[in-house]
């Protein structure tokens, strides 16, 4: 049955929880991220990345300045402004995203080469740096912004630009005589390649991302004729397992290196198993997924537990005030779960791109939009944060924007394209993997068909579909692994649930309402005995969601609280940030009375009174000011 690529533009969020934040991304950061990367924004960190364009172009005098893939940031943003047009079709917007693509356009030489790095500063260097130059890392973020921005404008400007970039670069790496027989330092080209073709039917761009997928790994590469590697030979984490390039696909068995590249080469890969139908490369890619998802993940869908590197380290190694868990890895992590949802409709992928997307991903942002996380702690002591060298990647409080600003746009390309996250379609089966209000138009072999979607969710286990369109389409209903007494109900009448890799099966008529309920207790969870960070510990989880405490509602001293585990956490509706639902855990602290600031140690045991923390969802912390913040607290 074949795979169908569901359109951005043919999915419109319509819900309580996510649409406050995609208008606001649409109505305020949209335009805010461009006025950074025009540098106009007072008090936000100079991205310049628009001025390189326009120096490469000829229209203005100076030198590159920023990262070597500076480019990517205002690439990230065109994807985002492209898809911010499905909410408010904003004449600035689009005249921003024209001026962008006329200056890229001509910022590109005639050979079809585009990137400002080296058109600027390094002339002589094109190609030539394939470990961490970033050429082609910069091209994939164009070429998925030329499709997103085709996709719901209609225009190709930007594509036929991108496409020109492609056959350069098809000219330039291959295994044919004088070409560069390698494939990237940074993994994400060959994901946007895989956009491209499935936007085109164009195979070049398909053949291209299969080379670089299964190429990965050969030897000898970039990684043995750059002068890098001298530095490497001195940084352990810099080796070529921090590329993914230590052996093929097919050998790797646990998940190394820079955790974005990771996540961007599995995503990359899924899409390639999926066209090419190889079911080796699947079962390569579930051998990894296992070993993140089962060994390497935090609670939160972070992933990636050391900032030297920006890396995962070992088994069980999930440290919660030093970790990265870069917001980009988890939003990394999202995409590939949703190819592997492509590849294979099981649940399990679900959970975990639903854990990533409400929490990780989201911790990213604040409430306002406009200050981010690249690192996503699961534990902070400000001051520790600030003074500790080994904490040195951890940001104690979002900022308005990054030197190195991967993650901001990341994050809004997110948040205004998270339609396509809801859907996966084969045929006439269509499974829905999230319960996120939204309004749908799916073609399908037996006519066109529209579901609407309204949710309580992540509060209320709550959704009801309607569907509108021909007999003949399957309608698969995830069942979250953490719902309890799962539910569906058709016209009134309770359906018996016939499940099939976690999903309950319907067959809709026209104008059917499907209500799904299910309960969602808040749960203490406990960590592998195996992950020392957290033994002795729980945190707290209710549906998708992740609970912490903060200084704001606690006060200080959360690493000494003691959650009783006998007693069950205790929901609570508050009215902070619009109304959500809270927690609170019952358990002990020290009695403070015995301790003075000068006595570091007494004989045990010291006293203990009651007490109790009361907890917000993870990705809402730091919207109160400065403070401490747990997710794994003591518990007994
Ligand atoms: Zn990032």
């Amino acid at each position: 049955m074949q795979n169908v690529e569901i359109g951005v533009g043919q999915v419109k969020v319509n819900d309580g929880f996510w649409n406050r934040r995609i208008q606001n991304a649409v109505e305020n950061v949209v335009p805010y991220q461009w006025r950074v990367l025009n540098d106009r924004e007072p008090g936000a960190e100079p991205s310049h990345a628009m001025q390189n364009y326009r120096i490469a172009a000829g229209l203005a005098e100076g030198e590159f300045q920023g990262f070597q893939f500076q480019d990517s940031d205002l690439a990230k943003w065109i994807e985002a402004a492209s898809y911010s047009l499905i909410y408010d079709d904003s004449p600035e917007i689009r005249a921003a995203l024209r001026e962008a693509i006329d200056v890229i356009g001509k910022a590109q030489q005639p050979d079809g080469y585009l990137d400002t790095h080296y058109i600027i500063k390094k002339p002589d260097r094109k190609w030539k740096e394939i470990a961490h130059g970033h050429e082609l890392y910069c091209a994939g973020h164009l070429l998925e912004a030329a499709v997103a921005y085709r996709a719901v404008t209609g225009d190709d400007s930007l594509l036929r630009i991108m496409e020109k970039n492609v056959d350069l670069i098809r000219s330039v790496f291959g295994k044919g005589e004088g070409q560069i027989d390698s494939y990237p330092g940074h993994e994400e080209i060959e994901l946007a390649l895989m956009k491209a073709f499935r936007a085109t039917g164009d195979r070049k761009y398909y053949e291209l991302a299969e080379y670089f997928i299964e190429n990965r790994g050969s030897r000898p590469a970039f990684l043995e004729e750059e002068r890098f590697l001298e530095l490497s030979g001195q940084n352990r984490w810099l080796e070529a397992d921090y590329h993914q390039a230590h052996a093929k696909l097919r050998d790797q068995k646990t998940a190394e290196g820079h955790a974005v590249r990771a996540m961007y080469f599995y995503t990359g890969a899924a899409d390639v198993a999926l066209e090419k139908n190889d079911p080796t490369l699947k079962a390569a890619l579930d051998t990894l997924w296992k070993n993140v998802t089962g060994r390497r993940m935090y609670v939160t869908g972070g992933v990636g537990s050391q900032g030297d590197g920006e890396r995962f380290t070992i088994d069980y190694d999930l440290p919660n005030d030093t970790c990265y868990t870069e917001t980009c890895a988890a939003i990394g992590l999202a995409m590939w779960a949703l190819r592997m949802l492509r590849l294979d409709p099981d649940v399990r992928y679900a959970d975990v791109m639903e854990r990533a997307l409400y929490n990780n991903v989201l911790s990213g942002i604040s409430e306002d939009g406009e200050h981010y996380f690249y690192v996503n702690p699961l534990m902070l002591k400000p001051d520790v944060a600030k003074y500790r060298r080994d904490h040195e990647s951890v940001e104690p409080e979002r900022v308005k924007w990054f030197g190195c600003a991967c993650c901001p746009p990341n994050v809004i390309r997110t948040l205004c394209g998270l339609g396509s996250y809801v859907y996966t379609q084969r045929g006439g089966d269509v499974w829905q993997h999230l319960y996120i209000g939204n309004e749908a138009v799916l073609h399908t072999p037996a006519g066109d068909a529209s579901l609407s979607t309204v949710s309580s969710m992540p509060w209320k286990g709550r959704a009801q579909i309607v569907y509108h369109g021909p007999s003949g389409v399957t309608l698969h209903l995830r069942v979250p692994s953490y719902a309890k007494d799962f539910a569906i109900m058709r016209n009134g009448e309770p359906v018996s649930l016939e499940l099939e890799q976690g999903y309950a099966r319907v067959c809709p008529a026209d104008g059917d309402c499907l209500e799904v309920s299910f309960g969602m207790d808040a749960q203490f969870v406990q960590a592998n005995p195996r992950v020392t960070e957290d033994c002795g510990k729980a945190c707290v989880c209710r549906g998708p969601l992740v609970y912490c405490a903060e200084e704001a509602d606690n006060g200080t001293l959360l690493g000494d609280f003691t959650a009783d585990l006998a007693e069950p956490p205790r929901v609570e509706e508050r009215e902070l940030f619009g109304g959500i639902t809270g927690v609170t855990v019952s358990g002990t602290r020290s009695d403070m009375a015995g301790w003075d600031e000068d006595t570091l140690y007494r004989t045990a045991p010291a006293a203990r009174v009651p007490a109790s923390l009361r907890l917000i969802p993870y990705f809402l912390w730091n919207n109160r000011g400065l403070g401490e913040m747990l997710v794994w607290m003591n518990a007994r």
